[in-house]
């Protein structure tokens, strides 16, 4: 189990050799990587998986990147996009309001380049929405900072992946988070792997919680951890 995974993300490739070239780079750095190799694929895995961020090539068959973009966009979703282009005058349509993509890069590129586009896209995602201030919650405190999270004050002991399931769980309080999301943003998995793990994971934190358990099932969609 990779307890300190990167998350997923998602390459829309249909030139198979650049798609495996990613996958190896981005498998390297940590990332969990689910490759689709046409547009209307793409989207959908996009929408099952929520994958952290997506690398979309502009030129797919079915339905171009352009297009993907614009429906993810359409439907509020606003995962990072780095689209990979073969022809510079796309660019300025890519970026610009209309589709609202994150960065580009053209083709040919070099893997590397494309992993360090990838963290920097998701740098920049990471400071807007996150702070590192301590999250409370009734009688549990969780700190990002020091990793450690206590019940009424004292301390309760979590393995990496508990702690990180626990503290994303709570970076939105009263959101419903279904399996696939938590596998993807805390695992780096994607579904395919089974959505077992997930809720294993949520009752071993139940049981250290015990009465003050946290933790919400929300039949048929996942799990919430409440307001107050
Ligand atoms: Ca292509």
């Amino acid at each position: 189990m990779v307890s300190e995974s990167k998350g997923l993300v998602l390459v829309v490739e249909d030139e198979k050799a650049i798609a495996d070239v990613l996958r190896m780079y981005l498998t390297r750095e940590g990332f969990g990587v689910q490759v689709e190799h046409d547009g209307p694929a793409g989207l959908a895995a996009a929408k099952k998986l929520h994958p952290v961020a997506i690398i979309l090539d502009v030129g797919l068959p079915g339905m171009d990147g352009t297009q993907v973009c614009r429906e993810l966009r359409t439907s509020g979703d606003w995962t990072p996009i780095l689209f990979c282009t073969a022809r510079d005058d796309e660019v300025d349509r890519i970026l610009g309001l209309e589709l609202g993509g994150d960065d580009y890069i053209t083709k040919p590129f070099s893997p590397r380049e494309v992993v360090a586009r990838v963290k920097s896209v998701l740098r920049r995602a990471n400071t807007t929405n996150n702070s590192n201030a301590p999250i409370t919650l009734g009688s549990v405190v969780v700190d990002p900072d020091s990793r450690r999270v206590t019940l009424n004050g004292a301390e309760i002991s979590l393995t990496a992946t508990e702690f990180d399931l626990l503290a994303y769980l709570m970076s939105r309080p009263g959101r419903v988070f279904s399996r696939d999301e938590l596998l993807s943003h805390v695992w780096g998995y994607s579904s395919i792997v089974g959505t077992r793990t997930v809720d294993v994971h949520v009752a071993q934190l139940r049981a250290k919680f015990g009465d003050h358990n946290p933790i919400r099932t929300v039949r048929g969609v996942g799990y919430s951890v409440d307001k107050s």
